[in-house]
């Protein structure tokens, strides 16, 4: 049994809803699919979900808000006609984004309300579609799937009870079950979404609280590739990859799986089929939990992610000092901050966080002054455009050269590594450098390592 999640490439107009429609038509150990809102039809197309924000931000900006309602709604119109469905499904969407818009004060709860209806639209649409189709099919809302989440406005985390709840969906006798994907319900009863690109968690998590066999997750690329491909010209193709390295490669940056969305599948090992809807015959890359490793391929991949700053602070016998990092960390959790990595010498410590953090507001400022004056370090300083790259593959672990291999490749590319983190089960090492250099670093480890 199989659940298959589609992403909003695939789903972006009737003639690719079509080619989905196909797909589990043919293929009837798909019971239950997760679906994106629609995305981009072509380059410069705005996908669904941000139509959605940029609807929010009108509304608490006050400005007219009907121009991009109607822009959300001929989106599901012409999808509508195009599978010849009746129109009025359309009309009771806009109603429901009408309510929302009147109805819910609170900001961060009616952004996430409004986001979620891209998904929520479009799987009432699909499954109305699919039932034209002469399959069976019923769109079950993440509340009636059971999926209830944490009370954390556009960064929800699935409260493990869930699961239990989850599995009766077993139960349905449809053949197809349609889920929107990116949100659940806290136990307050609000939509509450997860992080942008979600969806992908919640097809990880339908597949592991219905024990699935396989869960496959439709883009429009078979592949993961060892480098962006819009970095490296036909980059290596893995046809495996294990959990554990597509987590480190998924973090900074692997568009095509979340990050969050492993974890789930990692509990069960439920292997994850990378496919492509637009050719849907090619066995993409497998995700799994073990593979045979190449001892003259130590490397997988590597990845690089722009939009990091470091704090960067020196302080003579900081070593000896007990209790310094947990101050530290404890500064950043009163301003609810998560950091990504500790890179530390005897006497210096450098924190290194996601800069995002620090858009329209002053934390930073608050964050430098309280370790400033509770810690009194000799200096402090802030980096920014920072980029982190990895260099990641199981097959690095107890194999002498590699780190140098790397510092060889970005060396001869006058690159200056800024920091660098290895942890000890050696499959993936970190380095910081300049964001300047993202791209010119990736192509000289590919040449070093390809
Ligand atoms: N539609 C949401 C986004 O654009 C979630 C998703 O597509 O996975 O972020």
């Amino acid at each position: 049994m199989k659940v298959a999640k589609f992403g909003g490439s695939s789903l972006s107009n009737a003639s690719q809803i079509k080619k989905v429609a196909a797909i589990v038509k043919e293929d009837r150990d798909i019971k239950t699919i997760v679906v994106s809102a629609p995305g981009k039809r072509f380059d410069d197309d705005v996908k669904v979900t941000d139509l959605l924000i940029a609807l929010y931000t009108n509304k608490v900006a006050n400005m007219d808000t009907s121009k991009i309602i109607d822009e959300i709604m001929d989106r599901y119109r012409s999808i509508a006609e195009e599978l010849s469905l009746e129109t009025k499904i359309v009309e009771s969407f806009e109603a429901i984004l009408n309510d929302r818009l009147n109805n819910i004060e609170e900001q961060a709860y009616l952004l996430d309300a409004l986001k979620s209806s891209g998904e929520d639209f479009n799987a009432q649409l699909i499954s109305t579609y699919l039932n034209t189709l002469g399959l069976s099919s019923k769109y079950v809302s993440p509340k009636e799937a059971g999926i209830i989440v944490s009370n954390t406005p556009a960064n929800a985390r699935l409260l493990q009870s869930s699961y239990d709840e989850i599995k009766k969906l077993k139960d349905y006798e449809e053949d197809v079950l349609v889920i929107p994907g990116f949100f659940g319900y806290s136990e307050d009863d609000d939509i509450i979404t997860f992080a942008r690109g979600g969806s992908d968690i919640t097809g990880a998590i339908i597949a592991r609280g219905l024990s699935a066999d396989i869960y496959e997750n439709y883009t429009d690329e078979s592949y993961i590739f060892a480098a962006h491909p819009g970095i490296i010209d036909n980059p290596y193709k893995i046809k495996e990859i294990t959990y554990k390295e597509m987590r480190e490669l998924a973090y900074a940056g692997f568009g095509i799986f979340h990050d969050e969305a492993l974890e789930p599948l990692y509990q069960e090992k439920i292997p994850v089929m990378i496919r492509n809807t637009n050719d849907p015959t090619v066995e993409g890359t497998k995700i799994v939990a073990e593979r045979a490793l190449d001892p003259k391929v130590p490397v997988i991949g590597f990845s690089c992610d722009e939009g990091f700053i470091s704090i960067n602070l020196h302080k003579y016998l900081l070593n000896k000092e007990v209790g310094f990092t947990k101050r530290i960390l404890q500064i950043l959790e009163d301003y609810n901050i998560s950091y990504e990595h500790m890179p530390s010498g005897i006497d210096d410590i450098s924190i290194i966080i996601r800069s995002n953090q620090f858009e329209g507001n002053d934390n930073l400022e608050r964050v430098i002054e309280d370790i400033d004056t509770q810690l009194e370090p000799e200096w402090i300083e802030v980096e920014d455009n920072l980029s982190l790259l990895f260099i990641v593959g199981l097959g690095m672990a107890r194999q002498v050269g590699t780190v140098q291999r790397v510092t060889t490749a970005l060396a001869d590319s006058n690159i200056n590594i800024r920091m660098m983190n290895q942890g000890s089960t050696e499959y993936s090492m970190m380095f910081a450098i300049q964001s300047q250099d993202h791209v010119p670093a990736i192509k000289a480890l590919f040449n070093q390592f390809f």
